[in-house]
């Protein structure tokens, strides 16, 4: 019998189970999907190296899940079929933690002053706490495992330590994994039948593979009665009630009713993927309970769309808009990964091409399915492929539809998350650019809200050519400025650039439906006004040519590049404006903010 051989875990895994047992202790039910998220995952990686040999699926042909509650030894086994491990992959995958960023996230969870505020249910759910959540509910995990390239192998662990030992049994698993939890005390209700079928219903019911539990059944099965010796009959019994119960046994067929359990493997799970199914037989609730299952986040999405492109290549997606903007920290520690799950033909490929959206859209969550792709290529060719450029193309032009659709309600929850994100892309998306511009929005001086650029045109005067603007650090500041005064007391409309980004966006916009863009704090700015204005305009400059004059050969010759007089002033007597190329005070400010 071959000893078997004992390892330490690296010091982030003792760390992150701490974490995990101390934080999670009232979630200890998400073990669950943890486990069957790693038998899906194991599935997909078996399927994905058959595509280019068919031969890796010959060990067992069969992709499922599998799970198994043993009353008698307290014990729940989750089972696939997947890729199995080989002795190299316990050591490295059941024993370290290779995600990058693992350290600072959990310095990060484990510094009460940076989590604060911080849902931890919500972040440590998001990060993945995966295979090590098994030690919630079990004192002692038992992993047997059989890859195609090893020797079938035991790893167990009672959380403080791990040992390897060949299995002695030999390869009894064709391929797959067998995780075994010897469940705590507190924990023996994880062996009830409808407890773990509640939790795979909820949390795991998009698992694209069947999940398969061993149930047992209570059927009432016809049996055939045995003929038993009819007793003697005395006199006296002739006239009892028995007489005619007797008389009914004759009638009675020669069966009678027991009942039976069986035990049998009990499909779950629906695995038909739902961006497979038609967009009107899916309802908001299970839009809700994917997009719950693929992100992990608690809260459902703020909208989705589910469609089915045609045209160049056909493809099916389901793309999501989530409610808030995950939080900066959140991205920073997170496994570099897209948010975008490509699938071919069914087959899960990979959500690492990191690009299936563009940066200022990252925030969107979703699947990708084409049949119209190579599935016996390496990952690297098939992102060079011209049909992905399409399907991406194809992917912003849905997602720019679908935010256009939000209501007015939603659309202000959206914008107060993710303005940013769409005045980047108006910077960053040429192709795109006037189809973001209507998503826009701009604080107004018409009321407190804010506006689009549509309702700012609609609301235009007669003769006005430009959108106004004027950019500055805050409502207040921008609001009593002398530049606004005059265009305001005319009863033009202004919109207030407030945030950091809204003058270099605009900048990025040639023109909206037309009409070009106007800072009023400007120099050149005019406004078309009647001959009269104009006339009294020309006077009030030869009145004051010969100040203006001085001031620029005399009193303001270094302080400024040109004096002049102004016609958009009405209350106050001067005004600083920025040159038609020069920076605006605004930019300036910004600038020096940066550079400090
Ligand atoms: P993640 O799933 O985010 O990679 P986990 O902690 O859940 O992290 O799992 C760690 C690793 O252990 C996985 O990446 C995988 O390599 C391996 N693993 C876990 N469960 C299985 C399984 N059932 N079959 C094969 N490999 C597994
Ligand atoms: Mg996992």
């Amino acid at each position: 019998r071959e000893k078997a051989e004992k390892f330490t875990f690296q010091t982030e895994v003792n760390r992150m189970m701490k974490l995990i047992i101390n934080s999670l202790y009232r979630n200890k039910e998400i073990f669950l999907r943890e486990l069957i998220s790693n038998a899906s995952d194991a599935i997909d990686k078996i399927r994905l190296l058959a595509l280019s040999n068919s031969k890796e699926l010959d060990t067992n042909p069969e992709l499922h899940i599998r799970i198994k509650a043993d009353k008698e030894n307290k014990a729940l086994h989750i089972m696939d079929s997947g890729i199995g491990m080989t002795h190299q992959d316990l050591i490295n995958n059941l024993g370290t933690i290779a995600k990058s960023g693992t350290a600072d996230f959990l310095a990060k969870m484990q510094d009460p002053s940076k989590s604060e505020g911080l849902d931890m249910n919500d972040m440590i759910g998001q990060f993945g706490v995966g295979f090590y959540s098994a030690f919630l509910v079990a004192d002692r995990v038992v992993v047997t495992t059989k890859h195609n390239d090893d020797k079938q192998y035991i790893w167990e662990s009672d959380a403080n330590s791990f040992s390897i030992i060949e299995d002695p049994r030999g390869d009894t698993l064709k391929r797959g994994s067998v995780i075994s939890l010897y469940l705590k005390e507190e924990a023996q209700d994880f062996l009830e039948e409808e407890t773990v079928r509640e939790l795979i219903r909820k949390y795991s019911q998009f698992i694209n593979f069947p999940i398969r539990m061993w149930s047992s059944k209570t059927v009432e099965e016809e049996v055939p009665v045995e003929e038993e010796a009819k007793p003697e009959k005395s006199e006296d019994d002739v006239e009892d009630e028995d007489a005619k119960v007797e008389e009914a046994d004759d009638e009675k067929p020669k069966t009678k009713k027991v009942s039976k359990t069986t035990w049998d493997w009990t499909l779950i799970n629906d695995s038909k993927p739902i961006w497979t199914r038609k967009p009107a037989e899916v309802n908001e609730d299970e839009y809700t309970s994917f997009y719950k299952s693929l992100t992990k986040d608690s809260s459902e999405p703020l909208t989705q769309t589910h469609f089915i492109a045609e045209g160049e290549v056909t493809f099916k997606s389901l793309l999501y808009v989530p409610k808030v903007q995950p939080s900066e920290s959140f991205n920073r520690y997170g496994t570099k990964s897209d948010n975008i799950k490509l699938y071919v033909r069914r087959v899960f490929i990979t959500d690492e091409f990191n690009d299936m959206m563009p940066n200022y859209l990252s925030f969107i969550r979703g699947v990708v399915d084409s049949d119209d792709l190579p599935l016996n290529v390496s990952r690297e060719t098939l992102q060079q492929h011209k049909l992905i450029k399409v399907i991406k193309k194809k992917l912003v032009r849905k997602v720019l539809d679908m935010l256009k659709k939000i209501d007015k309600e939603a659309y202000e929850k959206f914008w107060k998350e993710f303005s940013t994100n769409i005045k980047l892309g108006v910077m960053e998306d040429p192709s795109n650019r006037s189809r973001l511009a209507k998503l826009l929005r701009f604080q107004t001086s018409n009321g407190k809200g804010v506006t689009s650029l549509a309702e700012y045109k609609e609301r235009m005067k007669a003769k006005q050519e430009h959108i106004y603007y004027i950019a500055g650090a805050n409502r207040a500041e921008v609001e009593k400025s002398p530049f606004v005064e005059r265009l305001l007391s005319k009863g033009y409309e202004v919109l207030y650039l407030v945030e950091a980004v809204d003058e270099y966006c605009i900048s990025a916009l040639p023109e909206f439906d037309g009409k070009k863009f106007q800072n009023v704090a400007k120099e050149g700015f005019q406004l078309n006004e009647s001959e009269k204005s104009k006339k009294n305009f020309e006077s009030l400059k030869s009145t004051f040519e010969p100040l203006v004059k001085w001031l620029n050969d005399v009193a303001l010759k270094d302080q400024i590049s040109k004096a002049q007089v102004s016609e958009r002033l009405s209350n106050s007597p001067c005004a600083l404006v920025a040159g038609v190329f020069g920076w605006t005070g605004n930019m300036e400010r910004l600038a020096m903010s940066n550079a400090h």
